[in-house]
């Protein structure tokens, strides 16, 4: 028999617990099992574990800085994964994450759109498949968090979906930090709902982490990211 890593037996543990504990959420819900994408989210952990967690059975995997993802995305390339992009997006850096990323997570203002546009009919790709970030704290002004203010919601995912090159897929957001997650998730499904009457495609809700991936489900989540859960405690805050 194969030598197995240690570092496998840990994430086969981790990911066997997370997927048991969606689950769990998903029945509570009253959703089908399988119901809920979980994207990996390999932040500061080394492509290695994304070799690994492809071998244990894991489709998507998420980054949330450009570099970073790119250089993964490089080192994992014969991996038959997608790449989510679900981090602050800088306008410069636009062309990088276009270049690797199946799905952008996180358009949340018209001047990404318009850099978005630009790399992907530089990259030459078609369809480039973007979720509107909604900022789901009321109380969080300075937006450390990112997202779009829900009333400008529509505007935002109107110009996504007339962009060359770019497919309004959806919306995402982040429950804030304090509080019970579920009414912002919640408030996030009827953003969806009301966006979807336009776009009828458009129906991924990106919402949920490790710490209130169950709330996210329960209100309808079709994708949850898990970071600490799957992987651990993240090595180093940089
Ligand atoms: C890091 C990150 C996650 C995962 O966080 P965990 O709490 O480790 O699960 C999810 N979404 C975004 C946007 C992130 O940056």
């Amino acid at each position: 028999m194969p030598e197995i890593s240690e570092r496998t037996q840990e994430l086969r543990s981790r990911l066997a617990a997370a997927r048991a504990a969606i689950g769990e959420a998903e029945s509570a819900a009253g959703r089908p099992a399988g119901d809920v994408t979980m994207i990996a989210v390999t932040k500061f952990f080394p492509a290695s574990d994304v070799r690994i967690l492809a071998e244990l059975g894991v489709a998507d995997v998420g980054e949330n800085r450009a570099q970073e993802g790119a250089a993964k995305y490089a080192a994992c390339a014969d991996l038959e994964i997608q790449w989510h992009f679900i981090g602050q997006l800088q306008s410069n850096k636009c062309a990088s994450v276009v270049s690797y990323a199946d799905l952008i997570h996180s358009v949340d203002r018209p001047k990404l759109v318009t850099e978005l546009a630009r790399a992907a009919a530089a990259e030459d790709r078609q369809a480039v498949r973007c979720l509107v970030q909604i900022n789901l704290d009321a109380a969080s002004t300075g937006s450390l968090r990112g997202g779009v203010s829900p009333s400008a919601a529509r505007d935002l995912a109107n110009s996504v979906a007339s962009a060359e090159g770019l497919e309004f897929a959806g919306v995402m957001g982040v429950a804030p930090l304090a509080g019970d997650p579920l009414p912002a998730f919640e408030q996030l499904r009827e953003i969806s709902a009301a966006l979807t009457e336009d776009h009828p495609s458009a129906t991924i809700i990106s919402a949920g982490m490790s710490g209130d991936f169950a709330s996210a489900i329960r209100a309808g989540a079709t994708h949850i990211r898990l970071g600490a859960a799957v992987l651990g405690r993240r090595p180093t805050v940089r």
